[in-house]
């Protein structure tokens, strides 16, 4: 047994291997930047699975993004054959949405409930305070947004927000009126996955009982910054250790590091550590302090710039590696002169001009402090002909056109989808007035009903368009009903009008191609996630012969609760009791919301990699720009009167220092073009924190920058077009064709045959997806309408 473990602990140091191979009992991580700590989270899934010491199942592992939660399958994939997709790994939202999917109905939730992104939230608050005439001066939209978003963190219902005057009332209600409107339209925004799945296992003890005894192995990565609720959440998994009989308890595995926690802004609670110790008497405390990843001048850099921290729990950071190259400092006199300069010496580093040249543009990161700033650095980008890609920031999802897009697919999955009507109802336009809008809008809420059910009683000309527009949005849900994805969505992209209207927009180019994107969009998750020909899924607990060594019972699942409706490895679990689950275009959507996009940036060709310093957090790359290191722009100005905000930009340094692995380099510019304004910078603080043996400065070190010395007025754009000839360079996703999947023989089904279901009564095939365990077929039910059937749960028999 000892020769079938130990490849996996082999590059492990000893107390990485003591970190991964330690029992069944609460610990907690705490370690410096690449000190190995996801390498030791995701080594100790892998060990306890080969050891039999858990089955897939019963492992809850949370990350913090998705793509950090796609490359611990991976890498788990690497280590075990085993299939990894059935299995608990994702961030806190991911895992909540899944978990809701599974008990909608006791979560009081519609099947196909759709998710708010951050964007539609807004819009949702601001229509309702427009409905209900709430003065948005005094509430201006986007602080009621995060009120709703604070309350929701807390843990806190409208009932149960302390209320302190006039105001604090008025914003409690419209948090309560919120919610009701959610509720309405089944949607939820992200707070709400957090917020329904908490109160569920709270106030369910069946539910909570059997999740505590699935989840053998509660794993956390970057547990700093985790906030009240998600911190909550994760105490629910965790069984009490009262030493009842019989009870077996599991185990919560935290990592973290203190001096990276940046989310603080967000309710991120460094103290959840220190609670963590406390309320769970974590029995072992590991420290790690060797730092895998980066040369000592890196190393020393970050090391010396973290520790005009005071508040600290302080940990120590050393490498093996040797001092390497010195960390290079350059200073432009604009912010346009940066950008030249980081494009030119990347186009170098890529030729491998230098000693040390040859990189991979992949392995080359530009960081910034925030989103506005890449704008020029891509124009830098795109001039030069360097292919680039911009992670966070204005995200897939997220673009306009795709919104739209998308609007349409959600009226015609849920036509009381408000938010989605009104985003759709006039665009492309089609001569519906503000005014016209808002009479719907009086005229559903007078009758208690969605947008698109009060347009029946609207008049004049203005109802004549609207009754147009809804007749078309009815038309089309029909005509999408035996299409596969693909061809719903390039029908909704032709009939919705947006291609056209984009096609004749002066710079519509690119959203065109946006659109076309969003079908390989569609075509990459039928492929990945489960709807199409790859989705021979494997059963949640298979794994390789002779590693399975357990009864079910050991696997946390209690045979004596079939009540539950035990979620089944697929990413939307199909109900239990009818079989009946999501249309892939439900599932497209849900997708949607979660992803927000990264995998735009995910696939594809070797490119520059671009993002806020926020979003690189737990990378790392060979080569790393940090730019734009001025005062008011790194450190942030909003921190710059506050002492504990200055401590957060200082770790925020501290991440974007330690991402580099062999070289980085740091840069600030005298003046710059920020919102339509220029700034005259003082260099950033951060300079004088770093040992000044480490660094190199590649231009001359000035003391400090007076106000009269700017020799380089000439040539300077003291205002910047809207337009940059296309805007960025993309790249479409690469996901492999995937022919359009027709109803392909399964489960002794055929498309137009009649079948009697014990629900639903009998019905008419009308389409079948997917092979296997994982085929679903649409069936129009004449008394219950068209239903999405997982075949290898409903009960179906063909009537002859
Ligand atoms: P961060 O705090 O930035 O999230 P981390 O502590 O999670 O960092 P990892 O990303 O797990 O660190 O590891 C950093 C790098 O060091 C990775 O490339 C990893 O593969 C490598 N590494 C970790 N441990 C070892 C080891 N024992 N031997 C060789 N390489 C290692
Ligand atoms: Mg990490």
């Amino acid at each position: 047994e000892a020769d079938a473990v130990s490849p996996l602990l082999h590059n492990l140091n000893p107390e990485q291997r003591a970190a991964v191979t330690l029992p069944n009992e609460h610990a907690l991580i705490l370690a410096g930047a690449g000190s190995g700590k996801t390498r030791v989270l995701t080594t100790r899934i892998a060990w306890l699975l080969s050891t039999g010491q858990v089955s897939p199942g019963g492992v809850l592992a949370v990350t913090f993004t998705n793509k950090a939660a796609r490359e611990m399958m991976t890498r788990l994939q690497a280590m075990l054959p085993l299939n990894v997709r059935g299995m608990w790994i994702g961030t806190f939202h991911g895992l909540c949405n899944r978990f809701l999917r599974a008990h909608y109905k006791l979560a009081n939730l519609p099947q196909g409930f759709q998710i708010l992104d951050t964007q539609d939230q807004l819009s949702a608050i601001k229509r309702l305070m427009k409905q209900f005439n709430i003065d948005d001066e005094r509430f201006p939209a986007k602080q009621t947004q995060w009120f709703i978003a604070g309350c929701k963190e807390d843990g806190l219902r409208p009932n149960m927000v302390e209320v302190h005057g006039e105001d604090d009332r008025k914003k409690v209600e419209i948090y309560q009126l919120y919610e009701e409107q959610c509720q309405r339209e089944g949607v939820v925004d992200f707070g709400e996955l957090m917020l329904r799945s908490y109160e569920l296992l709270q106030g369910n003890d069946p539910i909570r009982d059997h999740y505590q005894r699935r989840f053998r192995h509660i794993l956390i990565d970057e547990f700093q910054d985790t906030n009240k609720l998600q911190y909550a959440w994760i105490k629910m998994f965790a069984q009490p250790r009262d030493g009842s009989p019989g009870a077996q308890p599991n185990s919560v595995f935290a990592v973290g590091d203190d001096d990276q926690s940046i989310y603080a802004f967000r309710g991120a609670r460094v103290g959840n550590m220190a609670d963590f110790v406390r309320e769970f008497q974590v029995a072992h405390q590991i420290k790690l302090e060797r730092n895998y990843r980066s040369y000592s001048n890196i190393l020393d850099s970050a090391n010396e710039l973290i520790s005009h921290n005071r508040n600290r729990l302080g940990k120590n950071l050393r490498t093996d590696q040797g001092a390497g190259e010195p960390v290079r400092v350059y200073e432009a006199p604009t912010d346009l002169a940066e950008a030249q300069w980081i494009v030119e010496e990347i186009r170098h580093l890529v030729r491998g001009d230098g000693p040390e040249g040859g990189f991979d543009r992949k392995e080359i990161a530009i960081l910034y402090r925030s989103n506005a700033q890449s704008r020029v650095i891509e124009t830098g980008l795109f001039n030069a002909a360097v292919p680039y890609r911009v992670y966070g920031g204005l995200r897939f999802f997220e673009r306009a056109e795709i919104k739209h897009a998308l609007a349409y697919l959600r009226v015609l999955e849920n036509p009381s989808d408000d938010t989605s009507f009104l985003r759709i109802v006039n665009f492309p336009p089609r001569g519906i007035g503000t005014r016209s809008i808002e009479q719907l809008q009086d005229a559903a809420r007078a009758a208690g009903c969605s947008l698109h059910d009060a347009v029946s009683a609207t008049t004049g000309k203005a109802g004549a368009n609207l009754t147009a527009f809804v007749a078309k949005i009815d038309v089309l849900r029909e005509r999408t009903i035996d299409l596969t994805l693909r061809e719903i969505i390039e029908l909704v992209l032709q009939e919705s009008g947006l291609v056209e209207h984009y096609k004749a927009e002066r710079e519509g180019a690119d959203r065109v191609e946006n659109l076309q994107e969003l079908v390989n969009a569609a075509e990459s998750f039928v492929s990945q996630e489960g709807f199409g020909r790859d989705a021979v899924a494997l059963p949640v607990d298979e794994l390789s012969p002779g590693m399975l060594r357990q009864s079910p019972a050991s696997q946390g699942l209690d045979p004596s609760q079939p009540e539950i409706n035990e979620p089944a490895p697929d990413y939307v679990p199909p109900d239990a009791e009818t079989g009946e689950t999501l249309s892939p275009l439900a599932a497209f959507l849900t997708h949607a919301a979660l992803e927000s996009g990264d995998n735009q940036a995910e696939a594809g060709q070797d490119a520059i990699q671009l993002m806020t310093v926020h979003s690189a957090k737990g990378l790392e790359f060979d080569c790393v720009f940090i730019s734009g290191l001025e005062e008011g722009l790194f450190p942030h100005e909003n921190s710059l009167s506050d002492p504990a905000g200055l401590e957060e930009e200082r770790r925020l340094m501290y991440v974007a220092i330690t991402r580099a692995r062999k070289r980085l380099y740091l840069s600030h510019s005298q003046t710059r073009l920020l919102h339509g304004q220029t700034r005259y910078n003082v260099r950033s603080r951060f300079f004088d924190e770093l040992p000044e043996g480490a660094l190199k400065w590649l231009t001359p070190k000035h003391q400090t920058f007076g106000g009269s010395a700017f020799g380089y007025g000439a040539g300077y754009p003291t205002t910047r077009g809207g337009s940059y000839g296309g805007g960025f360079q993309r790249e479409s996703i690469a996901s492999p064709p995937v022919p359009a999947q027709k109803a392909a023989p399964s489960h002794g089904l055929k498309q137009g045959m009649k079948v009697f279901h014990t629900k639903f009564g009998e019905g008419t095939v009308l389409s079948i997806e997917g092979q296997g365990d994982d085929a679903r077929a649409q069936i129009n039910f004449p008394r219950h309408g068209i239903k999405w059937l997982a075949l290898a749960v409903a009960k179906l028999t063909p009537v002859p």
